[in-house]
């Protein structure tokens, strides 16, 4: 059963590289190592180009000497400077009191160089870098091989070193690139027989698909002989790496639907039927559907595990609400047959902000009546502490039925009475071990997860695979719709000066406008915890110059002195204060008695006041497109049509101006996800802990290989339906036993 693999490091490879190896990338078996992968490969005749290496960054570059001196300096130490080349540029490296090190670096060695990139008067430098020179390594490699001293062996091996590809992995100060390189070589060779090693995917699986057994995938990854060696190695692996996270999630989803949670039955004419008198509008179609489905879902006793996908301002709150109002009645078996109503609900949103509206207008819909029989707490981390107290009496006696709070609902010392249903909202932003922190507070309870972005398939295959999905596509009637438009500031300034005179229109005819600032002040980007949106990893960097972002504070500056401003109530809002303060700002701003907000992102997610009409971002670039598509989602939410202007300094051409004029030119969520997704060469879309709950994914890139998770997807599915028990691939069943093992030992440590 591959124990090669499970073998600790400190046997493999020493335990003082091992320990570094922990230390820098968590490193711990013989797994973890060979999965440990080349970021890139360089060929040996290959110069890395050293211009515009990014200053205070830790680099690998693979280069040559081009010179080197030494010189006394005062104190009496030496300096010995080389400069390195790669055919152009040339890059400098120094060392202090070693002058030996001349003998090695001397003009036309070539060699990988590692360190951290500074400036020495104008010219870039490595101070004290690793470095590992090819002539050494070289003829390591001819020893290796040439026990017979033959001439001519030597030759064919230094033929063959000289096209060998050369991994290049990820490097800390502790561990440069071929400290790995190295480790995986020892690993290879001490006794792990890497041509045996089982390999967990099926041999007719495998054959199907194209791609090569582990072992040698394995060997050719991290010791290509050719380039190609490495391309074969890299697609198999990263084949394997989509399809056990599909057959992860699908076996999930297999035992959650074999588990037993409680019926929570709708009643006929009860609670619910009196809320949705009590509506102001009528529900669409689609909410009504999603809702039947939903209702069905949680009359049965296996737990519902269901995401509902919906456009912004598309009214998924509603839906949620009337899920939790079925479950508050359904009477629970458990229950004293005296006790009036049924289960609880909790509701988890991202942000204080968030959680704070939600409790409000969820208190707002029920009403007097329904709000005092079902009790709704708000739950945060920073309430006082009399308050909360009461809160958690509230959920722990089952006098409250809903629970609305941040991260806070996840802590230790809450607990439920009867937690029924889970709904968590805009989940982009939690991982799945939080949304299994909750769940596991109640006895297999219903999950409802609501995206706060439409998500593209491939996406929500890999995040979500593990559960059913409901949609809703269209807004409710009677919006008056968004118009947006992308505003270049520096090809049209008499547009951007319209959009502020714009902006005093609106606020004149009794609206509210939002201003959204990429940074808080001058020194201070909004990087908090508000500003995890889906996508701080794709900004454009070919547009980092140095030219100040638009500020919070240094827009209400503008603002303030203009008279034309004088008698607009203006206000900000940024992840930086409290959140107290923060809630006041948007209570106050929710009833009108701010006339236009300048905030960050904050207000990215589910903020909700009909009567803001106008949103104008600054420095759009700077926000990636399912970000502009959810601020702009904030106006236009009530019976006046909302308009978003999106000002930049993108140059016509680029992809952050692609973006900005993809997000004015549709307002269908669901076409610019799938757009986005074009959009990002690189980078990935998922955070680190939502990879399906998987540690992080390695080679897969949701963004670039969305067909080969579709194929994944279709052949995991195939493989559990034909053989359910996974007897053709005991190795799989052993992978999925240990995964359900830790499962139910989280599940056991919790009671
Ligand atoms: P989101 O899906 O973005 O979370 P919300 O649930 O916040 O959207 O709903 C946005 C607004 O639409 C709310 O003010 C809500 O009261 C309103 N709304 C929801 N459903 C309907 C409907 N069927 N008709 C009219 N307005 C609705
Ligand atoms: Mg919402």
């Amino acid at each position: 059963m591959n124990a090669e693999l499970d073998r600790l490091l400190p046997g493999v490879i020493g335990g003082r590289t091992a320990e570094a190896f922990e230390k820098a990338f968590g490193l711990q078996t013989v797994r973890d190592l060979l999965w440990h992968l080349p970021r890139r490969y360089h060929e040996r005749g290959e110069l890395t180009p050293l211009a515009g290496l990014p200053i205070g960054e830790h680099v690998t570059v693979l280069a040559q000497v081009l010179d080197v001196r030494s010189r006394q300096i005062q104190r009496g130490g030496s300096l010995l400077e080389a400069r390195i080349t790669d055919g152009v540029g040339s890059l400098r490296l120094t060392f202090f009191n070693q002058a030996w090190r001349a003998k090695e670096l001397v003009s036309g060695a070539r060699g990988i160089f590692a360190g951290k990139v500074s400036e020495y008067r104008g010219q870039l430098q490595l101070q004290h870098p690793d470095y590992e020179l090819f002539d050494t390594a070289d003829a390591n490699a001819i020893s290796r091989l040439g026990q017979e001293k033959s001439q001519q062996l030597d030759e064919a091996a230094a033929m063959a070193f000289a096209l060998r590809p050369v991994p290049i992995y990820p490097a800390t100060a502790r561990v440069p690139s071929w400290v790995s390189q190295r480790a995986v070589e020892l690993a290879l060779e001490a006794g792990l027989d890497i041509g045996e090693l089982e390999d967990p995917l099926p041999k007719d699986l495998r054959k199907a698909v194209g791609i090569i057994a582990l072992g040698p995938a394995f060997e050719m990854v991290h010791q290509p002989e050719h380039a190609r060696d490495w391309r074969i190695a890299r697609d198999s692996l990263r084949f394997r790496e989509a399809f056990e996270l599909q057959l992860a999630l699908l076996d999930r989803r297999r035992r959650a639907a074999a588990l037993t949670g409680t019926a929570r039955p709708a009643v006929e004419g009860g609670l619910l039927a009196m809320f949705d008198a009590g509506l102001p509008f009528t529900l669409t179609p689609e909410q009504l559907d999603a809702g039947d489905t939903i209702a069905r879902e949680l009359a049965s006793a296996a737990p519902m595990h269901r995401l509902l996908q919906g456009e912004v301002g598309s009214g998924k709150t509603v839906v949620a609400m009337r899920a939790m109002l079925q479950v508050a009645e359904a009477p629970a078996e458990h229950q004293a047959p005296d006790a009036m109503l049924g289960g609880q609900s909790a509701l988890l949103a991202p942000t204080e902000v968030l959680a704070a509206q939600h409790f409000r207008s969820i208190t707002e819909m029920l009403g007097p009546a329904l709000t005092e029989r079902l009790h709704p707490v708000l739950l945060t981390s920073k309430m006082p502490v009399a308050e909360r107290r009461k809160a958690l009496l509230a959920l722990a006696s089952g006098q409250a039925h809903i629970a609305v709070g941040t991260h806070a609902l996840l802590s230790k010392g809450v607990t439920f009475y009867d937690l029924g249903l889970i709904v968590v909202d805009e989940q982009h932003r939690f991982g799945v071990e939080q949304r299994e922190a909750l769940r596991l507070k109640g006895n297999n309870p219903h999950v409802l997860v609501m995206t706060a972005t439409p998500i593209p398939r491939t996406v929500a295959l890999t995040v979500f695979g593990d559960l059913e999905t409901s949609f809703i596509r269209r807004v409710p009637p009677g919006r008056q719709g968004i118009e947006s438009f992308a505003v270049p500031v520096q090809e049209r300034p008499r547009w951007a000066e319209r959009a502020w005179l714009r902006a005093l229109e609106e606020i004149a005819a009794g609206r509210q406008v939002y201003v959204v600032c990429p940074a808080i002040s001058g020194a201070k980007r909004e990087d908090g915890d508000e500003a995890l949106g889906g996508d701080q990893f794709d900004r454009d960097t070919s547009t980092k110059e140095t030219v100040e972002l638009a500020s919070v504070e240094r827009t209400l500056e503008e603002l303030g002195a203009r008279s034309d401003f004088r008698d607009v109530r203006m206000a900000s809002l940024t992840g930086a204060m409290k959140p107290d303060e923060k809630d006041r700002v948007m209570r106050a701003f929710a009833a009108g008695k701010i006339d236009l907000l300048v905030a960050t992102t904050v207000i990215e997610v589910g903020v909700n006041v009909p009567n803001a009409s106008m949103m104008i971002v600054r420095d759009a670039e700077r926000f990636g497109v399912s970000q502009l598509h959810q601020l702009r989602g904030r106006v236009g939410r009530g019976e006046h049509a909302g308009l978003c202007l999106m000002l930049t300094n993108a140059a016509p051409g680029t992809v952050a101006r692609e973006r900005i004029e993809a997000v004015a030119a549709t307002t269908d969520g669901f076409e610019l996800a799938e757009q986005d997704l074009q959009l990002r060469r690189e980078g990935d879309v998922l955070g680190t802990a939502q990879s399906g709950g998987h540690s992080t994914l390695k080679l897969l890139r949701v963004a670039e290989h969305g067909e080969l998770i579709e194929r994944a997807r279709e052949l995991a599915a195939d493989l559990l339906e034909r053989d359910p028990e996974l007897t053709s691939a005991p190795l799989l069943a052993a992978q999925l036993a240990e995964e359900a093992r830790q499962a139910a030992l989280a599940n056991i440590a919790k009671s």
